[in-house]
This record gives structure tokens, C-alpha cells and sequence, in this order.
């Protein structure tokens, strides 16, 4: 018996050539749980069939031989053969995620003789689009949108012969039966088709043109990456001011131009996955400096369909390849929507007629002490599931959080934790987040038993989860959540010290949490120490003006005279009336609600050094600030004081405040602050951490929150708690930040439903 990943992946036909060649006898078949598969012969070609099974297993397989059995001699066997599958059996078949252009195919692309030369759709058994072009299951033709395309006699040949690299390749096609290209212009005229429509796109993209493209799990929009005009007009076309641009190389060499490329993020980079791999920029690196301003980063990614691979041909070392949509809005995956929201951007669409069932983005990772560690998961991971230790006996969704959120099933020891959605803060991200749910559960066939949300009454999300009839609803703390995905991923049972540093999560008692120190178990928690609460002057609207907060934390740190004084004479950027408008806010506790975030700190200081005063994309103040802090270690020169004389501790940060306007005072350069406050950050919520693990006996401390995307902090507290005997773990497979929440809401779920 065979398990995991096995079925749709090439796996019968691999089995019936792997047991041609140790000349055993027998069958494999799909059953409701994996593959079976019977095999007669000599004992030690026996023992070779099960090692090989799993080390030369097919591309995409994931197989796990779970249980290996002696058979009775069956008589007269001459033959090894494939078994058709039951409709029932395949119920429970998983669907793959898309995979990248395997090398064959790749190789036939470019071979003038074939005849699939240049063919922008080429794919087989091993490669080739999957979760976005699948609407049920069985994974079958007709229920992915290749339905519609009727198999010439040559590729229904290759389809249905076990021996050829395309049988049951789904998605198979060629020039004559299958999808096509062409590109169109804004006003909807067609200028080009197949071969031609993309060599014309290549050469508008030599000139600098931008160019919508319709993809795998949605559309890009591509610009070529080393010329500043061109960057600097898509950045102005789309309104994105700042917020980096991902690129795609040709090949790892040249990747190696644009970035830092150590052994980890080259295994990322040619996975089958194939996401934006985050590495470290280079100096001399042939892309414009508009395309990842401001940042210690670099996304870089390969082609992963044949389109990508005929496109990186053209005369230029890099294009910017960015998700086409609208600030805020999901990615674009139709004609239509691609014509009306992307028209007003491009100079030209290169389209398609293959649809997009469902959307993914580019899946984002980055690469932490030689490991991957997710940032964004979505094509290329989605929907494969993560194994749970333990099996579930009930069926559980997820809504997950307001922010890059995700949703999450759970059924028996499978989790399914969607692929990215976006923030669920327009009516078009609310629809997908509504789509993701009813697809992801009709592809996986879970009807929910209970259903797990946030604990923010008025979130759109909470209230999706209220509208389910006959299920249990369990509201889960956000931070909880973030704990509880930690645990979740590591199977850890014990109690945990949970340090969360975080931008925004409601309380349990009504208000914005954000820096917590927890002690947590699976199906509770127990909040230890906070930062001390400071007012966000005008709510929301203080995460897009870091300023704001500076005003904020200088009030409470100097007091309301004192402070609106230095505001008005350290920010010198920002308008002293605002300043007064604001401070005033403060004093009045007028619209300004408390919170405890670990971001809105961030901020404060990323605007008090001027370094970003206005945010133009989420967490700009503080990825700024960990740019401008470098590399530099510096001795401990600011301290964050936990005060313990409460039962909850108070992280209070009035003297680092104080300590920072005067080294201001002597002109103490923004990188030394930066990295002191970087440093002091790190010590205080070691220090509050290590009391409270002290106090509960715990060995064991969980890292959550998007604020430890800042790799200074990150690393540093990593660091420091191991070196202390504390095992530390954080999430890896899922990203860090609020796209946990949703799985952390299920492990809770499921730990409350089995009391
Ligand atoms: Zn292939
Ligand atoms: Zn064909
Ligand atoms: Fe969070």
C-alpha cells in the first residue's frame, strides 16, 4: 500500500515500468486511500522495487509505503498491468498544485523538429497546470476547463498509451487541438496570434513596453527591469509608489547577477514549485534601483510555463513580473477582467484561451538558516496538504484573519490551508475569499462540522462563519491562532511561551493586541506581559501615517507639553499643524484607540528618524527601518523595561523614547538608532519572555506575528533563546504572519473539540 501523494502524478505508469524492469508480475490500482499495488518475483527484486518506488518516484509524487504485506503465489501470472481505477475510489484523491515546465518538456519546446515546438502550452504527466484548472474531482479532463478542448488523434494517442510521458497528462494539448495565444491591444484589437503574438510581445518588451500577461494562476503584468522609465511607469500606472517589484531571470546564472544565490535559494528557485525566492540584492545588479527601493531585498523567481520560457528570451536580463490587479484587489485570471482592469496600465495583453478556474499568486519564500520559510503560499503549494500527527473526527473550517488571509480545512490528519487571498477589505477580495472556501471544500469534499473564526465581532469574516447553520462556531484570539499554528506545524502537545510580535489582533478585552507575551496551550491561553498600551491617533489611519505614532509615543514618553514640542521640532517633514491636530487628538483621547502593537512601534521610530513618515504599502515604516539598520551590531544602548509589578507585565518604553530624542540631540546618525532599537527590541522581549517561561517551567517558545518578517529580529531573538537552552520554533511551512491564522484557528478548533 502506497500513500501520499500518488494518484494523477504519473504513478501507475512509473509502477508498471519500474516492475518491467526487475521483471516482476503483478498490478497497481488506485484505491480510496493511495495506490495498492501487488507484486510477484524474486525476494531480493522485491526489496529493490520497494526502495526504488520511493527514490525514483515521478516528479510531483510524494509516495509513502505504508504497508508492505506477503501474498499467496498467484499461478500463471505473465504480466505486470495498470488496474482501472474505481469512481469511488478516486473520491478522495487529492488534487495537485501546478508545477513548473519539466526539463522534457522544456527540451521539446525547443526542438525545431517537434511538434510542439514553441508551444506555449506544452506540459505532460509531470509538469504543467493542475489546482488552477481543476473544478472537481476526479482529477479527468472534463472536469478541468481542458474540457473544452477536444484531443486531436495525436494527443489522445500519447494520453492514453501507459507507456508514454503523457499518459493521463490532463492538460495535454498540442498547436492543432489545443489553447492558443494572441495579443491584443487596449482598444481590444487582436495585432497577433500564437508564435507570432509572442515574439511581438518579446520585442515591445525590448522596447520598454509593458505587457499584461495572462498566466497560470493569473495575470502579470511584465516590464523589463533594468530600464528606470519603464519601472517608473508601471509603478505610476498601478499607484504602487515604493512597495518592491518581483523579477524573473532566464536561468539561476543570471539570477546569480541580481542576487545573492546561496544553495537553499537555488533548490528553491528550480523546485517544481518555483516561487519568488526573497534574497539578499546585489549592489552591481543590472535592474533598475526603482524596482525594490529602499529594501535589503530581492525577489527573484524563474519561468515555470512555457510561455514564461519563450518570453525570457528577449534582449533584456530581467522583466519585473508583478500580479495584475489593482492595489487591493485579487489578481486577475479572465479575459474580460484582465481587458477591463489591467487596460488602463498596459500598453498591450497577451492573452489566452485555457481559463483560470481558480486564482493563485506567486508563492513567496525566503530561505532562514539554509530552511525555506514561507512568506506567501499559494501557487505551487496549494492545495497540498500538511500531515497533522494527529486525525481529526470532525470536519473543520477556518476563516482565518482580515489581513493576507487564508482559509483552512481540516479533515481526518489532512490540513488544507488555501492558497493567499489578499486583505478582505474590498467587495472583489470578500468574493474571492467566499469562492476560495466553496471551491477549496468541493475539491476536498469537507462539509464542515465546525467552523473557527476570529474573536472581532463586526469582521466580515466572523460573520461568514456566524451564517453556517449546524455547526459549532469557535471564536479564536488572533494570537492564540498564531501560537497554535506554530504548534500545529511542529505537533508540539506541552504548554509553550508564545512571543508575539505582531501588527494588529483584537483582544480579549475589546482592544488592538499586538506585542504579547503568552503562555499558550492548544485549547487556551493565558496573556503574561504586553507592551504598554499608547494611543493610535485616529485609528487606522495611523498604520498609513507612521507619523502619527511618533507624535503618539513622544507624548507618552515626554509628556503632552514636552512632547508636542520635540514633534514639532524632530519631525521636520510633516506639517506643524497637523502635528498640533493630532497631539491634541492624544491629549483628548479623541479617536484614538490603544493598542499594544509591536508595528505601530516600528513605525514611531521609522518616522521619528524620518526615515518614512507615510506608509505606501503595509509595513513600509518598518521594513525601512530594518533597511536603514544594516547589517550592524551594535552593543545594547536602549532598554525596554519590563515591569513585573502586575501580575500581566508591562513592557514600557519611555526611557528607550527619551534615550533616542537625545541621542537625536547629538547627532547620533539614524542607522546607529535604528540598529540600538532594533537591539533594545530584541532584549526586552527576550527578558519578558524568559520571566514568564521561568515562572510556568516551560523550555518551549513559539515565534509569531508579521513583524518577525524584519530578519534583525528574527534572528537576534532566535539567537538569543537558544543560547539559552529554550527550543524555538516558528512557522516554516506557512508564512509567519496573518496567513497562519486561519490553520492556528483549526488546530484550536480541533484541540477544544476533542475536551
Ligand atoms: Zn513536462
Ligand atoms: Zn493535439
Ligand atoms: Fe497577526
Amino acid at each position: 500500500m502506497v500513500q501520499g501523494q500518488v494518484q494523477g502524478v504519473g504513478f501507475r505508469p512509473f509502477v508498471h515500468h519500474l516492475a518491467g524492469r526487475l521483471g516482476l508480475t503483478g498490478s497497481v490500482a488506485n484505491t480510496t486511500d493511495g495506490a495498492a499495488i501487488k507484486v510477484q518475483g524474486q525476494a531480493e527484486q522485491l526489496d529493490r522495487f520497494i526502495e526504488l518506488l520511493v527514490r525514483e518516484a515521478p516528479r510531483l509524487a510524494r509516495p509513502v509505503v505504508t504497508l508492505v504485506k506477503s501474498l499467496a503465489v498467484v499461478d500463471g501470472e505473465m504480466d505486470f498491468h495498470i488496474q482501472a481505477s474505481l469512481m469511488s475510489a478516486d473520491r478522495k484523491a487529492l488534487v495537485t498544485p501546478d508545477a513548473a515546465t519539466c526539463p522534457d518538456c522544456l527540451r521539446e519546446l525547443n526542438d525545431p523538429a517537434d511538434r510542439r515546438y514553441r508551444y506555449p502550452f506544452i506540459n505532460c504527466t509531470n509538469c504543467g497546470p493542475r489546482y488552477t484548472i481543476t473544478f472537481d474531482i476526479p482529477y479527468d479532463r472534463p472536469n478541468t476547463t481542458m474540457g473544452r478542448f477536444e484531443m486531436c488523434p495525436d494527443c489522445r494517442r500519447e494520453y492514453e498509451d501507459p507507456a508514454n510521458r503523457r499518459f493521463h497528462a490532463q492538460p495535454n494539448a498540442c498547436p492543432v487541438c489545443g489553447p492558443k495565444v494572441w495579443l491584443e491591444n487596449t482598444d481590444g484589437k487582436r495585432l497577433a496570434e500564437a508564435d507570432e503574438a509572442v515574439r511581438q510581445a518579446v520585442r515591445r518588451l525590448e522596447q520598454g513596453e509593458i505587457v499584461a500577461v495572462k498566466g497560470l494562476g493569473g495575470f502579470h503584468l511584465a516590464v523589463r527591469a533594468d530600464r528606470d522609465e519603464a519601472v517608473e511607469c508601471l509603478r505610476q500606472r498601478k499607484y504602487r509608489k515604493a512597495k518592491a517589484f518581483a523579477l524573473m531571470v532566464r536561468d539561476i546564472t543570471t539570477a546569480r547577477r541580481v542576487a545573492q544565490i546561496g544553495p537553499a535559494e537555488q533548490a528553491l528557485l528550480e523546485g517544481v514549485e518555483r516561487p519568488i525566492v526573497l534574497c539578499y540584492k546585489l549592489s552591481d545588479a543590472p535592474v533598475s534601483e526603482q524596482v525594490a527601493p529602499r529594501s535589503r531585498w530581492q525577489g527573484v523567481m524563474l519561468p515555470y510555463t512555457p510561455l514564461h520560457h519563450l518570453l525570457m528570451e528577449g534582449d533584456y536580463p530581467a522583466l519585473v513580473m508583478t500580479s495584475g490587479n489593482n492595489s487591493d484587489e485579487p489578481i486577475e485570471t479572465s479575459n474580460t477582467g484582465g481587458r477591463e482592469h489591467l487596460g488602463a496600465i498596459v500598453d498591450v495583453l497577451l492573452l489566452h484561451d485555457r481559463p483560470i478556474y481558480t486564482s493563485c499568486d506567486d508563492s513567496v519564500v525566503r530561505v532562514y538558516d539554509g530552511e525555506p520559510m514561507m512568506l506567501r503560499r499559494a501557487r505551487g503549494y496549494a492545495p497540498q496538504p500538511l500531515f497533522l500527527k494527529r486525525r481529526s473526527n470532525k470536519n473543520i473550517l477556518a476563516v482565518g484573519a482580515e489581513l493576507k488571509n487564508t482559509v483552512t480545512f481540516i479533515k481526518g490528519e489532512n490540513v488544507f490551508v488555501s492558497q493567499h487571498i489578499g486583505d478582505l477589505k474590498t467587495a472583489p477580495t470578500h468574493e474571492a475569499f467566499l469562492r476560495t472556501i466553496d471551491k477549496l471544500g468541493a475539491l476536498i469534499d469537507a462539509r464542515p462540522d465546525i467552523v473557527a473564526c476570529d474573536l472581532h465581532p463586526a469582521m466580515l469574516s466572523t460573520q461568514q462563519a456566524q451564517s453556517y447553520a449546524g455547526v459549532r462556531l469557535v471564536p479564536v484570539q488572533h494570537h492564540h491562532a498564531h501560537a497554535a499554528a506554530v504548534m500545529g506545524e511542529y505537533n508540539l502537545e506541552e504548554p509553550v511561551v508564545a512571543i508575539m510580535a505582531d501588527g494588529v489582533g483584537y483582544g480579549t478585552d475589546g482592544r488592538v493586541w499586538g506585542c504579547e507575551i503568552l503562555t499558550a496551550w492548544r485549547n487556551r491561553f493565558e496573556r503574561r506581559a504586553h507592551l504598554e498600551p499608547v494611543a493610535m491617533p485616529g485609528g487606522d489611519a495611523a498604520s498609513w501615517e507612521p507619523w502619527r505614532m511618533a507624535v503618539s509615543y513622544l507624548l507618552q514618553a515626554l509628556g503632552p507639553d514636552e512632547g508636542a514640542k520635540r514633534a514639532r521640532s524632530l519631525l521636520s517633514m510633516i506639517d506643524v499643524a497637523d502635528i498640533e491636530t493630532v497631539a491634541t487628538m492624544v491629549k483628548q483621547g479623541f479617536n484614538c484607540p490603544m493598542t499594544t502593537s509591536l508595528g505601530r512601534l516600528f513605525d514611531a521610530v521609522s518616522a521619528l528618524l524620518n526615515v518614512c513618515t507615510h506608509n505606501t504599502y503595509n509595513a513600509q515604516a518598518a521594513v525601512e527601518l530594518e533597511y536603514i539598520a544594516g547589517e550592524t551590531i551594535t552593543p545594547l544602548s536602549y532598554a525596554i523595561n519590563v515591569d513585573s509589578a502586575s501580575p500581566v507585565h508591562i513592557l514600557r518604553t519611555q526611557s528607550m523614547i527619551q534615550q533616542i530624542v537625545a541621542d537625536m540631540d547629538r547627532n547620533v546618525g539614524p542607522k546607529e538608532i535604528a540598529a540600538g532599537f532594533h537591539a533594545a527590541v530584541i532584549d526586552g522581549l527576550y527578558r519578558s519572555a524568559d520571566m514568564t517561561a521561568q515562572q510556568d517551567g516551560i523550555k518551549t517558545i513559539v515565534l509569531g506575528g508579521g513583524v518577525f518578517h524584519n530578519d534583525i529580529l528574527l534572528s537576534g531573538l532566535h539567537r538569543k533563546l537558544q543560547q539559552n537552552g529554550y527550543g524555538v520554533y516558528f512557522n516554516r511551512q506557512i508564512p509567519v504572519n496573518d496567513g497562519a491564522i486561519s490553520f492556528g484557528q483549526a488546530v484550536v478548533a480541533d484541540a477544544i473539540n476533542d475536551n
